[in-house]
């Protein structure tokens, strides 16, 4: 059994389907965990075995739909993104592949 949240990993599912072609890893786990470090640089997405991820989100933005939603697909651009544009980078691929899902209308109801 995997831990996970159910909520959280039913978007996952429902955004890898809309917005990823069903691409991005099944078995991604997705939780909500507090982030220790306020200042860190790092996104808080993770390798945990070879093409096994793992997403977790603050559960201080648990109450705010929009916002979890757009960092879940932050996060999930990440994943996308593992092989050829590594861990935490937000250059010029990730720039990209955020407009591709701006403009697919996968932030249309969250900004
Ligand atoms: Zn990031």
């Amino acid at each position: 059994m995997t831990r996970g949240d159910l909520r959280l990993r039913r978007w996952y599912i429902k955004y890898n389907k809309a917005y990823f072609n069903g691409e991005l890893p099944e078995d991604t786990i997705v939780f909500w965990q507090p982030t220790h470090d306020a200042s860190a640089t790092t996104c808080p997405v993770f390798e945990v075995a070879d093409g096994k991820f793992q997403i977790t989100l603050g559960p201080e933005v648990m109450g705010f739909g929009c916002y979890w939603k757009m960092l879940l697909l932050h996060e999930m651009a990440h994943v996308k993104l593992w092989r050829t544009h590594p861990k935490h980078q937000h250059g010029k691929q990730f720039q990209v592949e955020m407009l591709r899902l701006a403009q697919a209308g996968a932030f249309r109801h969250l900004w």
